[in-house]
């Protein structure tokens, strides 16, 4: 979704709501990732004071697996998000986005905010014992036959 700002830059008071969500078509070409559902975005942009910005939240699903015991699951993430939106960059602070031509593409942000903020290891859950580096039997369902090595 592309969002004109021009107005929102130029009016004091200015807002604008956004709430929709993307497609999993269009989330095809993330390929570390599979998703099992669209990624809702909902918020708000705001002109305050002169200074322009985007509040908003990103929820999605997606299929996972456990990097211990190698379940499949899906799991969903929400995350909120607060951008200064600028028309030229005044900084390189992570905070700031720059929209060249008054415009935002909701969607390349809201994408790249959702990816750098999950897990980098992702667990069925907290404890999960994993697998027996001999048999591979799923220790979360029991322990094996194996001989445990002192
Ligand atoms: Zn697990
Ligand atoms: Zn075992």
């Amino acid at each position: 979704m592309i969002i004109q700002l021009r107005q929102l830059f130029d009016i004091i008071g200015e807002s604008v709501d956004i709430d929709y969500s993307i497609d999993k078509d269009e989330l095809r070409d993330i390929k570390a990732y599979t998703f099992a559902s669209p990624i809702a975005v909902k918020g708000k942009i705001i002109n305050r004071a002169g200074v322009v910005k985007l509040t908003y939240d990103c929820r999605a699903e997606f299929e996972l697996e456990c990097d211990r015991c190698l379940a499949k699951f899906v799991r969903e993430y929400c995350y909120s998000f607060e951008h200064i939106l600028v028309r030229s960059t005044e900084s390189d602070e992570d905070m700031y986005v720059v929209c060249k031509d008054n415009v935002l593409d909701m969607n390349e942000l809201a994408v790249s905010d959702l990816l750098l903020q999950l897990p980098t290891k992702i667990l069925c859950k907290d404890d999960c014992k994993g697998l027996c580096f001999s048999c591979g039997h799923d220790l979360n369902q029991g322990e094996c036959d194996c001989v445990k090595e002192k």
